[in-house]
Order: structure tokens, then C-alpha cells, then sequence
């Protein structure tokens, strides 16, 4: 048998997740964002699936777009950050990029460019995120250059991206979008991420940016019964490979961070740090044992990792174990794993950790 430590696929999962983004907001374009490797699930294989029911795909930089260009994908791609240098207007022109212009310098660029062909170009404003996009206060002037720019396509489009959607409580979200709603500008807009398709209706626009959502998890903190619907698309599996009793009073793993409080059984399982778990999970932590909640005992090594088995039935050499994903969500999990979020979780995973689309 090989390594088990393994991330699947689920691609019905995957397809169910858009068509319940798309029933949330059913006006709106959907522009799935596959930035990242697709949040570490595998760029190429998300965007495959993803290009027959999407409008348009985000990344983060040209290089990602190219990758899903050369491997067949025609959908169009948001460059979300735009150009970094000047020489990558023409790879974008070349492939029909989308690009976001976001800065006087990106704009200049744009201008003096001689181009093959017009760009479509995403007008990204500052509406209180504080980290990309002109200030609103500029946007109409950058807005008519745009217009008037010969190597940007008719209609550019306007956008904003929120700092906490995934607060419902907070006033920012509302605060963000009266802003946006005030710019005296005529274009298709988009403001909502995830969090805000999901629980923010005012949001939606002409455009939806989902990211996170599509891969099955959820931003938000709390249950909300438009998160509740979504089915995780990656689950990260093992299986166990040693079985022990110990003594009460015996130290599992790395430091003795875990003093078994009776005899207890300990099962040890093929996958560590070095394979997208996080080192940070402390004892407790919950993962699936033959479908079953063990918990975590002792520190995550590089390869390996040990639970307490004592309490569950049947646990034998080769039982299946699930990390997260099916039955177990990575936000749970991220929340028994220091300062972090299943965002970081998924993607960071890896590359030795291989991805296998699994038939549900
Ligand atoms: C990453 C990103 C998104 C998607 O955010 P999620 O929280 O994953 O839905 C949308 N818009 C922009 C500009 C982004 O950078």
C-alpha cells in the first residue's frame, strides 16, 4: 500500500456548492475565485470542473492565470492584484485576460501600452479595506480614463472588496457598500466574497467574487442556514498504522504533551505537519476514526500523528481516518489549531500531499 496520508476530491460536492451560490444570488454573474491552487485543493482540476458553470475565474497573478490557460481553460480570468509589471499586459492581452487596475501606475501602464488587442479591465475601489484599490474619491476620474483608454475593452467593470463580512454584527459591511453605492459612476459592480453572498443579500450586485464557499466551508463563525447547505469538497485522510496500550500516567509523542489519565489505547496515523496538518492542534482535537470522534493525544509529528482510541470500537491496523472534510469541517478544525482559519488549513497543504479526485 502507498503512503495513505491523501487529500480526495469531491467533485459533486464541488458542482452542488455553485449551483447553491448561484440559487443565493440568482441575478448576479458568478466569478469563481481559484487563486492560490484554488485554495490548495489543485487549480487546474477546480477550474476544469468549475468552467462549465461559472462566468469567470480570479486568480492572483498572471503566472496562475497561464497555468489554467495552458491546460485548456477558456472561461475568463481576473487578474484580482492586475499587472506587477508592464510586460504582462501582453501576456494578458494574448489570452484575453481580465485585469484589475487598481493603482495610478497600473492605469499608466494601461495607457501607454500598444496592445494587440483591448483588455477588459475590473476598476478595484478602496471602499474601507484599506489595502487595494483607488480611493473612492478618485474612482469617477479613473473611471473616465479608463472609458477613454484604447487598450480597455467598452464597460469597464467596478468593484470593492469587504474587510468583515464574516461579522454580521459589525457596521463596516454596510458602511463599505454605501460607499460604493455612492460613486457617481455607470458600470456593472461587484462587492460580494463568500461571506457576504452568504449572509449579506445587499451585496450582490451584478457580480458575485466567491472563493471559499465553493470549496464546501464556510467563513462565517457561526451556523447560518445558507452555510449549512454547503458539502465539503476536499477530505484529508489516513489511516492508522500502529496500535498501543499504555499505562495511566504514560506520555505520548514529541515533548510528552499528552499524560494518558488511564490505560488507554493509542492509535498512531500516517499523516503529520509535513502533509498539511497543523503542528498547532493541541490535544483534543477531533478527527474521524471508522466514521467515529477520537481525539487528538500528543504532538503532531512530521509524518505521523496519535489519538486516543480507548472509548471508540474496532479500531485496527489500516482503519480509515478522516482529518477534515467529510463529517468534520476544517473550520472546526481550525479552531483547535491557534490563530488560524480553514482558509490557511486548506491552503497550505503541500504538494507531497497528493489530491485524488474520488468518485462519490
Ligand atoms: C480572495 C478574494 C475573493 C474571494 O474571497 P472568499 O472569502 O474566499 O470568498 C473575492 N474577491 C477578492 C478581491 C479576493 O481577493
Amino acid at each position: 500500500m502507498a503512503r495513505p496520508a491523501q487529500a480526495l476530491l469531491n467533485l459533486d460536492a464541488l458542482r452542488h456548492n455553485v449551483r447553491h451560490a448561484r440559487s443565493l444570488a440568482p441575478g448576479a454573474r458568478l466569478m469563481a475565485v481559484v487563486k492560490a491552487n484554488a485554495y490548495g485543493h489543485g487549480a487546474v482540476t477546480i477550474a476544469k470542473e468549475l468552467q462549465p458553470a461559472v462566468d469567470a475565474l480570479a486568480v492572483a497573478s498572471v503566472d496562475e492565470a497561464i497555468e489554467l490557460y495552458d491546460s485548456g481553460i477558456r472561461t475568463p480570468i481576473l487578474l484580482l492584484e492586475g499587472l506587477f509589471e508592464p510586460s504582462e499586459l501582453e501576456q494578458a492581452a494574448q489570452r484575453d485576460f481580465w485585469i484589475t487596475v487598481a493603482s495610478e501606475q497600473q492605469l499608466a501602464w494601461l495607457e501607454q501600452g500598444k496592445l494587440t488587442r483591448p483588455l477588459q479591465c475590473w476598476l478595484k475601489v478602496n471602499t474601507g479595506m484599506n489595502r487595494l484599490g483607488v480611493d473612492s474619491a478618485h474612482a469617477p476620474a479613473f473611471f473616465e480614463r479608463l472609458v477613454s483608454c484604447v487598450n480597455c475593452a467598452a464597460a469597464p467593470v467596478l468593484y470593492t472588496h469587504f474587510s468583515s463580512a464574516d461579522n454580521l454584527h459589525s457596521a463596516r459591511t454596510a458602511r463599505q457598500l454605501e460607499r460604493f453605492a455612492a460613486l457617481p459612476i455607470d458600470a456593472p459592480r461587484s462587492a460580494a466574497n463568500s461571506a457576504a453572498l452568504l449572509a449579506w443579500p445587499g451585496s450582490h450586485l451584478d457580480w458575485v467574487r466567491p472563493g471559499y464557499m465553493l470549496y464546501g466551508n464556510s467563513p462565517l463563525p457561526d451556523m447560518h442556514p445558507n452555510a449549512d447547505a454547503l458539502r465539503p469538497v476536499m477530505t484529508l485522510t489516513s489511516r492508522v498504522i500502529a496500535l498501543r496500550e499504555v499505562e495511566a500516567g504514560a506520555a505520548v509523542g514529541y515533548g510528552g504533551t499528552f499524560v494518558s489519565q488511564r490505560r488507554s489505547r493509542i492509535a498512531t496515523i500516517a499523516i503529520g505537519y509535513g502533509d498539511g496538518y497543523p503542528r498547532q492542534a493541541v490535544n483534543g482535537t477531533p478527527l474521524l476514526i471508522n466514521g467515529q470522534r477520537a481525539r487528538l493525544a500528543g504532538r503532531v509529528s512530521m509524518d505521523m500523528l496519535t489519538a486516543d482510541v480507548t472509548d471508540l470500537d474496532d479500531v485496527q491496523p489500516g482503519s480509515e481516518v478522516v482529518l477534515w472534510g467529510d463529517g468534520l469541517s476544517v473550520d472546526e478544525i481550525s479552531r483547535y489549531a491557534g490563530n488560524t482559519i480553514g482558509y490557511e488549513l486548506t491552503t497550505r497543504m503541500p504538494s507531497r500531499t497528493p489530491r485524488i479526485v474520488s468518485v462519490s
